[in-house]
């Protein structure tokens, strides 16, 4: 659900274009672009907007800007996210001399992850009795449990769009969405190594060539770490994954909540998925004790279960076997670390692989966010700050409300529903509070695989302390310091954390205008995810439970319908159009938080006009703003695999939206002839 997703190593540039390259805010009173917020230098006069907006707003920074050699896009967040990391960095490598045990840790943490002399001395050492224990499996028990383990080999990524769960049964918990006080157990796919399902089975040539070097690096991977046959286990393991792929199912089907929740009991589950030792499973996932788990996927956990029986046991030893190698290399070696980087490479056209420093306050991040964050929302985030968007998100659920009474196709019971929920909608901004206690986690100076393999227990053993007891509203899944914003069906709520409220998102000297069309429209995206075609599904209480009356939900569908067929025409790359089913959550919660924003804007002036401030008028200011903040340069293979598996649209086409509303073609006098004009009636309004 988050605004956005960034699933590629942030980086900073040496000279960063046209932005705040300090780590310290702008002097006071004073914006961090031009004299009101606006990047007008940034515009191209010579294209009109009614004919491309996003060039019009964005024309000349387009051209200027180069995408640094260890990005895969770059842009107004990219930006956002070079200021955060180094900010990060400051605070990891300073963090020890505060003499507090969080402090201790993250140094300890990060010192380890950056400390290349000592990396390269312990070569393949810790690594060895992950692979030993992999080596030992003999028993279909054996498998069983290392597939239960493999659920938590990977950290969540509180700035975005997590790892792919990396067993192909995968083990969790999470709220119980049909009661959505308690948590419950569940099983979800997993354990493929390419981007999706798709890659394994659509013959594109890009396609062709991300399996062919995903193959090559997998047999690399064996080659370092000392295997002989290394191709032969590549592609052994390759198949594996072809085949516990094909039973996935495709990310679109995978959207729908409800057909996501499927109960069981143990005994029946085990009946419908036979093959995997079950037992010893559910043992080693620590909920040997549940009498009822959550099933995703069925069709592909029954799947991936008969695998277990009918593959064998040398391939799967290779398929666990390289799985560690992978989670290793980034605190390897360099030659395991140029590894790791040559598939990121291979996927997104990434140049050079990052400084080691930026891995390390990525991965510190990840294991230690929140006493990060602790120490963040000190340094950087002022209580004015906090109490400026406090009082716009007020504003924006305000304009939700009158949008919601004012809607003329929707029944008053649905009505009473909706307004229920919205008064129910926690917003909460800068971080978690209390922020998450890191007490159990011990953390070895210079033992940096150690580290993370503790991190992952830690996280594992954090996730499992959930269940039996009631849910806990005050968590986040982000850091204070993620550069991202998120909304949550079942908990009923919005979060901003503190690293995404900076310029040109929000900047607290900015015109009014220029803040509702940047941060205002995020935060009007938020609140609309709430009731985006799957957050609709939930009721005030956080329940998936269908609130809706059966002509209202139709004409909801309609509305959704409209804007899929919408974004399946634009096509990014020659022969690769957006995926409307795919991103069509995401791009009900661009369209309706923009309308949102807007009305809260001009609400906002309290019916005073807006002044013009150089020639532009607040409508237009608000507009181009809004363009402004999804400027973004992103290099072709990046952008293919975004248009593949991301639920959000590239931003260019985010913001295309402009094209939905009627107060932007009145702001710019847009006409019928002009290239980005629809007309009246093929506008798409959802609320
Ligand atoms: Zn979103």
């Amino acid at each position: 659900m988050a605004f956005t997703r960034r699933a590629f190593g942030a980086g900073l540039m040496a000279a960063p274009l046209l932005g705040p390259a300090s780590l310290a805010a702008p002097p006071k009173g004073q914006t961090a672009y031009g004299d009101f917020g606006l990047d007008l230098a940034a515009m191209d006069p010579a294209v009109a907007p009614g004919d491309d907006f996003y060039r019009h707003a964005n024309g000349a920074w387009i051209r200027s800007a180069m995408i640094p050699q260890d990005r895969a896009i770059w842009g107004a967040n990219a930006q956002i996210n070079d200021t955060t990391q180094a900010r990060s960095r400051a605070i990891m490598e300073s963090a020890g001399a505060l003499g507090t045990a969080n402090g201790r840790k993250i140094a300890d943490y990060y010192g380890a992850w950056i400390d290349a002399a000592r990396l390269e001395r312990l070569g393949t050492g810790p690594l060895k009795p992950e692979l030993a224990r992999l080596a030992a499996i003999a028993a279909p028990a054996d498998l069983a449990r290392e597939l239960a383990l493999l659920s938590w080999a990977a950290l969540p990524n509180p700035n975005g769009a997590s790892p792919l769960p990396q067993s192909p049964v995968t083990s969790g918990v999470g709220i119980d969405i049909m009661r959505p006080d308690r948590y419950i157990a569940g099983l979800t796919q997993g354990g493929i190594g390419l981007p999706d399902r798709d890659y394994y089975f659509v013959d594109r040539p890009a396609n062709l060539k991300v399996r062919q070097a995903y193959q090559a690096h997998l047999a690399r991977l064996f080659a370092l770490a000392g295997f002989d046959d290394a191709e032969g286990r590549a592609a052994r393991v390759y198949a594996l994954e072809e085949r516990i792929a094909r039973g996935h199912r495709t990310r679109v089907a995978n959207r729908e909540a409800e057909k996501r929740y499927n109960a069981f009991t143990r005994a029946d589950f085990a009946a419908q998925a036979p093959g995997l030792d079950w037992d010893a499973y559910l043992k080693a996932a620590g909920l040997e004790a549940q009498p009822i788990l959550i099933v995703n996927q069925p069709e592909a956990i029954a799947a991936a279960a008969a695998a277990a029986n009918e593959v064998p046991l040398d391939d799967w030893r290779d398929y666990l076997s390289v799985r560690a190698i992978r989670n290793f290399a980034p605190v390897g070696p360099r030659a395991f670390r140029e590894e790791d980087f040559a598939y990121t490479r291979a996927l997104t056209g990434t140049p050079e692989m990052p400084a080691l420093w930026k891995t390390a306050v990525i991965q510190t991040d990840r294991a230690l966010g929140h006493a990060v964050g602790e120490i963040y929302l000190q340094r950087h985030f002022p209580a004015s700050s906090r109490a400026q968007i406090a009082e716009m998100t007020r504003n924006l659920k305000r304009a939700m409300a009158v949008r919601i009474e004012r809607l003329d196709w929707m029944t008053a019971p649905t009505k009473g529903r909706a307004l229920a929920k919205l008064q129910r909608l926690r917003i909460e901004i800068g971080g978690q509070q209390p922020l998450r206690d890191y007490s159990g986690l011990q953390v070895t100076a210079g033992d940096g695989f150690g580290n993370l393999l503790r991190a992952q227990s830690f996280e594992r053993a954090r996730m499992l302390g959930k269940l039996g007891r009631l849910v806990d509203r005050s968590e986040w899944s982000m850091n204070p310091q993620s550069v991202n914003a998120v909304s949550n069906a079942a908990l009923v709520k919005v979060m901003f954390p503190a690293g995404y409220l900076q310029p040109p998102n929000f900047d607290p000297n900015a015109d009014p205008a220029v803040n509702y069309g940047a941060i205002g429209r995020v935060i009007g995206h938020e609140i609309s995810h709430q009731f985006d075609d799957q957050g609709a599904k939930f009721d005030e209480t956080g329940a998936l439970n269908n609130w809706w009356s059966a002509e209202d939900l139709a004409k909801f569908r309609t509305v959704g319908a409209g804007l899929v067929a919408q974004y399946s025409q634009y096509e990014p790359l020659p022969g690769l159009h957006i995926n409307g089913l795919l991103t069509v959550g995401e791009n009900i919660g661009d369209l309706a938080g923009l309308a949102l924003a807007y009305d809260a804007y001009r609400a906002s002036l309290r019916g005073k006009p807006a002044p013009v401030l150089a020639g532009l008028t607040g409508d237009q200011r608000f507009f181009l703003s809004f363009a402004q903040v999804l400027r973004s340069v992103q290099r072709e293979d990046a952008l293919r695999q975004q248009i593949l598996t991301d639920p959000h649209a590239p931003n260019e086409w985010r913001a295309a939206q402009v094209r939905n509303l009627d107060a932007w073609y009145a702001a710019f006098d847009v006409k019928p002839e002009q290239k980005a004009y629809l007309p009246p009636d093929r506008r798409i309004q959802v609320w």
